[in-house]
């Protein structure tokens, strides 16, 4: 997407570098929590490096979520997808279809609240 109003009314999120277990071999892209979902979304491609900033559409499957209407912009960090992959919590498959139905259980709240640790020891 061009800079423009999307961009400018983006919120940002960090990137960071790596392949989640459900990608193939050897690929790499930059991928953000996003706290809608409570997943990693990837995005990019293996030229993305740490300091680019993009602007992406987001993969979210929960509707009317923050990032429907202008995505989100991912500055990418140098530090690695695999140092804070496994630090986040995500949902079992029935809560995905409790959230996709809309439902905001407790336990959804606590998946939405949580935040990177490595944004959090770094403010
Ligand atoms: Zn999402």
């Amino acid at each position: 997407m061009a800079r423009g109003e999307a961009w400018d009314a983006a919120p940002i999120l960090m990137g960071f570098l790596g392949r989640r277990p459900i990608d193939p071999a050897g690929w790499r892209h930059a991928c953000v929590w996003c706290s809608w979902c409570a997943t990693w979304h990837g995005h990019g491609d293996d030229t993305t490096v740490p300091g680019d900033v993009l602007h992406r559409a987001s993969h979210c499957r929960i509707p009317d979520g923050p990032y429907q209407d202008h995505g989100y912009r991912i500055v990418v960090t140098n530090v690695p997808l695999s140092d804070v992959y496994r630090l986040m919590r995500q949902p079992t498959p029935k809560q995905i279809d409790a959230m996709q139905d809309g439902q905001t259980t407790e336990a959804v709240k606590r998946l939405r609240a949580q935040e990177i640790p490595f944004l959090r020891e770094h403010r």
